[in-house]
């Protein structure tokens, strides 16, 4: 139930002042995309004029006359104009040239990828280009396509403006990919109310946040993907505990084994087939029928005919059950592993969600139904269900519910310090819109420069890490080492995009950037790059001692070198013979690995220098009575 509100005393607005904009829900996903529409919590998939399904394909027809056509009539021509259509862009949003090279292959358009290789640090990333028919495009712009068909189906339904969105984007995505889904949706005419990530919307579909807290786990397998998340829903936050999944998994493969085992059937009866891809892509169109019709059905005939050689094929669920057997023990088997990664027992989990239009099969719920030993849930249509999550919270943020999610960012941000170590300054699974501050200091005496390096992961070190962006924060007025205080502060806001600032306190100087990430990060990378976190969690912590043990050690050795350069009267022979060798010896050290030997010599560089610094402190505290008059220096 709504909140109802009340004003205060003669702030009553008019009845036409209620008026409000819309908001819908938008699942701009991989195969097919979904607008929904709430109101007063009830909310309703948008439907074409004909009232007939609710699904858009992701897939946009570049016709050489300029003429965009998306969804449905785009798909059909794949076969056709296989050149100028362009489908699963998703798998492209924010990703640099040398990710795309390795799915380049797989997709049915040409992807430009320039002669100069690119920075992976340029502050300026390098967006993937298209050429579809006789057009080049970014994903960002076919994304756009995507979505003002989108919202111009809403337009019609609801017989209104649509300008405001929230869209759902897979819990995994980075600051990259989720900075191009915003730019694609400002391209389209939509501002961006939320970003919401996928299994979350899901979650709220099914209304878990007025349910009780626990565990939820959303098990999704659309048509090229599968994902599963775990989430905790503590106080109104849902958060991610743990992602997982396979970014080349889902109904597609379904569809191509049922194609191999057609042929492998015609080969059988002594047919000598050769597929075209023309021919290919018949096979799988019939082939995504009988797997959607087996979901109802106990078997299915077809006639397949391929020059002129006709046959006919039954195909029955036990058939089909068999065949796509090792693609769902793998579904489960990547469930369990994450289950395992986050140490949770599947019966710890209190409700299980199932999204995507593969999880209709049945044999995928039977699987998921006893890993998990309940009945998942799946009165809303699994492809409609992040839809109407999506349009849910819509609803909240337009009309001022107080059912607002709260969401958390994926990924810990933080910053490179001394020897690439990355020092974090938000945690993942902080809840957004979050700023958090810290200080940091200057290295070297009269440094009056900064390098901010921006990271996003759970490595310790900045090499594991993926590098988000770099400035320069200058101007910091020469002083000693150390003396300088430097407050970064990074900002969240309530997409999960990010600005960070920094700020010399004592002099005021200050720079800031809104990070615009590099694009460069390939999906299955960001997954497993929190699986990484975990299993390399003691390497990385004993890395991580290492390298602060050889920073704190030139640290000491720079001092102590300072120190006798400024003072190089109350040095002796013996002083300056003693300090050089245990620097020298030090240095070796740290060309090694031993963390202990490091830590030990730079004990022995201490106990050297010691004779030094006695004498530069006595001098000191000599100095520092000079400038007093003798009579107040007791005798
Ligand atoms: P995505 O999230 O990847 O954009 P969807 O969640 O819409 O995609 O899932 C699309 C996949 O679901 C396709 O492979 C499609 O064939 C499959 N699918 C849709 N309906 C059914 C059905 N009734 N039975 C089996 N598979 C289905
Ligand atoms: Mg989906």
């Amino acid at each position: 139930m709504a909140l109802l509100t009340i004003h205060e005393p003669g702030q009553t607005p008019l009845p036409h002042e209620e008026e409000r904009k819309l908001a819908v829900g938008i699942d701009l996903g991989t195969t097919n995309s979904v607008v929904a529409m709430s109101r007063n919590e009830k909310s309703e998939v948008l439907r074409n004029a004909d009232g007939g399904s609710a699904i858009v394909p992701s897939v946009v027809h570049y016709a050489t006359d300029g003429t965009v056509t998306v969804g449905e009539d785009a798909r059909d021509l794949i076969d056709s104009e296989a050149s100028q259509v362009v489908s699963s862009v998703k798998r492209l949003m924010g990703r640099g040239l040398e990710d795309v090279k390795s799915v380049a292959g797989t997709l049915p358009y040409h992807v430009e990828i320039p002669e100069t290789p690119t920075d992976a640090n340029a502050a300026e990333p390098q967006m993937v280009r298209l050429n579809v028919g006789n057009r080049v495009l970014t994903p960002v712009e076919v994304s756009a396509d995507i979505l003002r068909t989108l919202k111009s189906r809403a337009e019609q339904a609801l017989e209104q403006d649509v300008e405001q969105a929230v869209i759902t984007v897979p819990a995994y995505f980075d600051d990259a990919a989720r900075t191009a889904t915003k730019d694609a949706a400002k391209l389209a005419g939509i501002e961006v109310l939320r970003l919401v990530n996928e299994p979350t919307a899901a979650a709220l579909a099914y209304g878990l946040d007025n349910g009780a807290e626990g565990l939820y786990a959303v098990y999704d397998l659309g048509g090229g993907t599968f994902d599963i998340s775990l989430l905790k829903m503590q106080k109104g936050v849902f958060q991610v505990k743990s992602t997982g999944g396979d970014a080349a998994l889902g109904g597609d493969d379904f569809d191509h084994v049922i194609v191999e085992t057609i042929l492998a059937a015609r080969k059988e009866q002594g047919i000598v087939d050769t597929i075209d891809s023309s021919a290919a892509k018949r096979l799988l169109k019939i082939a995504r029928a009988i797997k959607e019709a087996l979901t109802d059905q106990d078997q299915v005939d077809v006639a397949v005919d391929i020059n002129d050689a006709e046959t006919t094929h039954r195909v029955t669920r036990a058939d089909f059950d068999a065949m796509i057997a090792p693609m769902i023990a793998r579904t489960v088997s990547i469930t369990e592993q994450v289950l395992d990664d986050a140490d949770i027992l599947p019966e710890d989990v209190k409700g299980v969600v199932l999204v995507g239009g593969s999880t209709r099969v049945p044999a995928v719920r039977e699987a998921v139904a006893s890993l998990f030993e309940q009945e998942p849930l799946s009165n809303i249509d699994p492809d409609e269900v992040v839809a109407v999550g999506a349009a849910l919270q819509a609803e909240a943020l337009t009309g001022g519910s107080d059912n607002l999610l709260l969401d958390v960012i994926p990924l810990s941000l933080g910053l490179e310090t001394m020897g690439g170590i990355v020092e974090k300054v938000i945690d993942r699974n902080t809840p957004i819109p979050v700023a958090k501050g810290q200080e940091f200091t200057t290295y070297q005496d009269g440094q009056s420069a900064m390098m901010i390096h921006v990271v996003q992961g759970e490595r310790e070190m900045v090499d594991q890490c993926r590098s988000l962006a770099r400035f320069v924060l200058s101007g910091i007025p020469p002083m000693a080492a150390g003396a300088a205080r430097i407050r970064v502060t990074f900002q969240v806001d309530a997409d999960g995009l990010l600005t960070v600032s920094a700020r010399e306190e004592t002099t005021g100087v200050e720079q800031e950037v809104a990070v615009k990430p590099t694009y460069g990060i390939s999906e299955n990378d960001m997954a497993n790059m929190l699986r990484d976190s975990m299993v390399h969690a003691r390497d990385d912590m004993e890395l991580r001692l290492l390298t602060e043990a050889r920073v704190e050690a030139r640290r000491n050795i720079l001092a102590v070198q300072a120190a006798m350069k400024a003072d190089v009267e109350l040095l002796d022979d013996e002083d300056t013979a003693a300090i050089n060798a245990a620097v020298a010896e030090l240095e070796a050290a740290m060309q090694g690995d031993d963390r202990q030997v490091i830590n030990d010599l730079a004990e022995a560089l201490d106990t050297a220098s010691r004779p030094f610094a006695e004498k530069r402190m006595d001098r000191g505290i000599r100095r520092a009575l000079a400038g007093q008059n003798v009579n107040n220096v007791s005798p």
